[in-house]
């Protein structure tokens, strides 16, 4: 079963993921945005089963970010566990988005990822 690692930016926070993920995701949302710093946010989803994690996290809003350097690692919701997948080791991480929601946000200079569904806002 293929494990890939991950972890923040100052290494306090270190993880592993194993097994493909159950859903990749892109958000353009504006608070996706300011939670990321970025244009936009890419994760995705693994069952808390598979995954192993190590170091002091704290959470915002349900955001889990490194207590020492502030990268945001993702967020656990149940038996869920959702990892930006920036913070994947030896990128790039070879993950394709499914799905791309709130795509009225998305900057004009981003294309749709091919084969991804399209969502104008969120997917539920
Ligand atoms: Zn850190
Ligand atoms: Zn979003």
């Amino acid at each position: 079963m293929r494990e890939r690692t991950g972890g923040c930016l100052c290494g306090a926070v270190r993880y592993a993921v194993r097994g493909e993920p159950t859903h990749v995701g892109c958000c353009h949302c504006a608070d996706c945005r300011k939670r990321s710093g970025s244009a936009f946010a890419i994760y995705a989803h693994w069952p808390l089963e598979a995954v192993d994690l190590d170091g002091e996290l704290r959470e915002y809003d349900g955001d889990r970010f490194c207590a020492t350097c502030g990268s945001r690692l993702g967020s656990i919701e149940d038996d869920t566990v959702e990892i930006n997948l920036g913070t994947l080791d030896d990128p790039p991480f070879d993950l394709v988005p499914q799905a791309e929601l709130w795509i009225k946000r998305r900057e004009p200079w981003l294309h749709p990822v091919e084969g991804a569904s399209q969502y104008r806002e969120n997917r539920h």
